[in-house]
């Protein structure tokens, strides 16, 4: 009999999903519903979009429903699962346009709904201009602002990476950059001080002011003028909150689901959540994090993908696993690139581990090539074992290539010493002799 696989969310872990089950199992039938408007669209590209570094959107689109057809997948947009009955093995579902509602069995189920931005009930919060970037729509809605009114002001509201992305974007666009941090500490989840009071510099050096405070409301007539802060007014034309995201997990949790202890789905490492033969995967589950040993809840785009291949897999009859993640992540940040895996030196503490952890200064390439430029480098080391535990990176060529490489030996829970034995690529534009890799291996090792 023809399996029937249902996919709720068409975005990085939900299409994934789709595509991977088709492909192994193309004798069933695979169904996507996606609330919104759009599938499968890029959303770590929509800060470059809004910049103007690609001028069509079309451009984000990894693949359209019309093209999923012809895999065999049927894509239903603005379509809404509203509940789960996992004994009747039945969804139900809202077509958004219609007006109608309508009940569809399933054999396999992926709960694929993402996450939504976190929003502050605060006085003013529905004004004009006050945007949020987490859907390809509001992607949309904000370079259209920007475009047609061009804004002077902008506040950032958070300090994690897409508050970042998009204060280097504002700035790029020409405006004035505030960002409201209730810490004061960009990306304080990701960085060590040392790491991050480079990442600050940057930001200064470019113009862009970091307010420590908290929004308290956001005022104007319709459109939004000023954000107030316990720190005092500040004026603007244009605010993007940026202060997180939280798993979507209402519907799998009335369906009865399990949550785990961050607050996301809850799923083993092929991606089955407690119910028969219901997968999720993405921003709405946790991950088990190869460091700690532990679940965590970090939600990523590289971990939604795989996630999503592992329980497309899965649901078509493959024995699939997804071993976990060591939370690597990059960013840029005008002229800096920042990059973190692993635990920062204050989460390692904080799991009871007695850490070494230097930071070291380099240069990115032969001293002598032209070009060549500072670069940091920060580890995280078990000082009883020695054991890599995290790596922050900060610098402006390499940064990136030379994460993968801790984050590779973190997947493989490589010490120091393995790592100074590394045998890594030498060329003068590329890298000196001793990579920064290499010199931060032998500085952790001493
Ligand atoms: P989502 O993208 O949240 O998609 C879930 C979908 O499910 C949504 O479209 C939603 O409408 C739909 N849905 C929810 N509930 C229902 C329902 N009941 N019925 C039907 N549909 C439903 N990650 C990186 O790794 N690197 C980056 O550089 C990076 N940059 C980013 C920049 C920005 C500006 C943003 C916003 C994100 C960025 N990310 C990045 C994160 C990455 O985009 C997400 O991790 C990824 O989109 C998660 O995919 P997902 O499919 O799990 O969830």
């Amino acid at each position: 009999m023809t399996k029937q696989l249902i996919v709720v969310g068409g975005v990085a872990a939900g299409m994934s999903a789709a595509a991977k089950a088709k492909r192994i199992d193309p004798e069933s039938e695979a169904v996507v519903y996606e609330k919104g408007p759009h599938i499968s669209y890029a959303a770590c590209g929509m800060p470059y979009f809004i910049a103007g570094d690609i001028p069509d959107y079309r451009s984000l689109f990894a693949r359209t429903p019309e093209q999923m057809a012809k895999q065999g997948v049927q894509v239903h947009l603005r379509h809404e699962v509203t509940g789960v009955d996992p004994e009747a093995r039945v969804v139900r579902v809202r077509a958004l346009d219609e007006n109608r509602e309508f009940e569809q069995g399933y054999d396999r189920l992926v709960i694929a709904t993402g996450a939504r931005p976190i929003q502050p009930s605060l006085p003013g919060i529905e004004l004009g201009n006050v945007f949020l970037l987490r859907s390809f729509t509001e992607g949309l809605a904000l370079q259209r602002f920007v475009e047609e009114s061009q804004p002077h002001q902008a506040i950032v509201v958070g300090g994690g990476y897409v508050g970042v992305e998009m204060a280097e974007t504002f700035r790029r666009l020409g405006m004035q950059v505030k960002m409201v941090i209730r810490s004061g500490k960009v990306m304080r989840a990701t960085l060590d001080d040392d790491v991050r009071a480079l990442l600050e510099a940057e930001l200064d050096r470019q113009g862009v002011e970091i307010i420590k405070g908290q929004p308290l409301s956001f005022e104007g007539e319709s459109q939004v003028e000023a954000v107030s802060t316990d720190q005092g007014n500040h004026a603007c034309d244009l605010v993007l909150l940026g202060m997180g995201v939280r798993p979507e997990t209402a519907l799998a949790q009335a369906a009865g689901v399990n949550l785990g202890v961050t607050g996301a789905i809850s799923t083993d490492d092929h991606m089955r959540t407690n119910l028969p033969d219901v997968y999720s995967a993405g921003d709405c589950a946790e991950a088990f994090h190869l460091v700690t040993g532990q679940p965590d809840y970090i939600p990523l785009g590289s971990t939604a993908n795989k996630q999503g291949r592992v329980a497309g897999s899965n649901a078509a009859g493959e024995d699939s696993a997804f071993r976990g993640i060591v939370g690597t992540m990059v960013v840029r940040a005008f002229d800096l690139v920042v990059a973190s895996t692993g635990l920062t030196a204050t989460q390692a503490q904080n799991q009871g581990y007695q850490v070494r952890a230097p930071l070291i200064r380099a240069k990115d390439s032969s001293h002598y090539f032209p070009g060549a430029a500072d670069i940091h480098v920060k580890l995280v080391v078990d000082d009883s074992t020695g054991q890599l535990l995290g790596a922050q990176i900060a610098g402006q060529k390499g940064v990136a290539k030379r994460i993968d490489v801790f984050a590779t030996a973190l997947h493989l829970q490589l010490g120091v010493r393995d790592i100074q034995s590394l045998d890594l690529s030498y060329a003068p534009p590329f890298a000196p002799v001793w990579d920064p890799i290499l010199v931060a291996a032998n500085v952790a090792a001493k």
